[in-house]
């Protein structure tokens, strides 16, 4: 049996361990529940934010707002990336007009934007809607 990972549940920000030959099994929070590993993006608050950096999978956080049209053209594309990435990288979404706080420490200058997080810190980011060859490319050249 492999070391297993560390991830943050997504509902109650519980630590899971979690083999990594069972990451495809639909894993469940030990303390609530829930599916740790969602095929959707999960929402990043400034409450939960912390404890979602945690872990040994990557983060992938998309920061957009609802009064911008290219985040909202930009949502189907982080969705189904959900799908395709589940299980290699968790994927976020952070509504920057709910944490304007959290916003501003990130240094987020325009949305959509798309930053990446090793270990819990940043690895790399990216300004603009894409597609989703395109998304899938560009974590490729971050070794996803
Ligand atoms: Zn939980």
């Amino acid at each position: 049996m492999s070391t297993p990972l560390l991830i943050p549940c997504p509902y109650c920000n519980g630590l899971n361990r979690i083999p990594a030959e069972r990451l495809g099994e639909t894993p469940h929070c030990g303390r609530c529940k829930a599916v740790v590993l969602p095929a959707a993006p999960i929402t990043l608050t400034q409450g939960n934010f912390a404890s979602q950096l945690k872990g040994d999978l990557p983060l992938l956080v998309d920061v957009w707002a609802s009064w911008c049209g290219p985040c909202r053209a930009f949502a189907p594309v982080f969705e189904q990336a959900a799908t395709q990435l589940q299980g290699r990288c968790r994927l976020g979404k952070l509504d920057s007009e709910a944490a304007p706080q959290l916003a501003a420490q990130l240094a987020i200058r325009s949305i959509p934007s798309l930053l990446l997080f090793k270990g819990g810190a940043e690895a790399a980011r990216l300004s603009g809607a894409l597609s989703l060859p395109q998304l899938l490319g560009w974590l490729r050249q971050q070794g996803l």
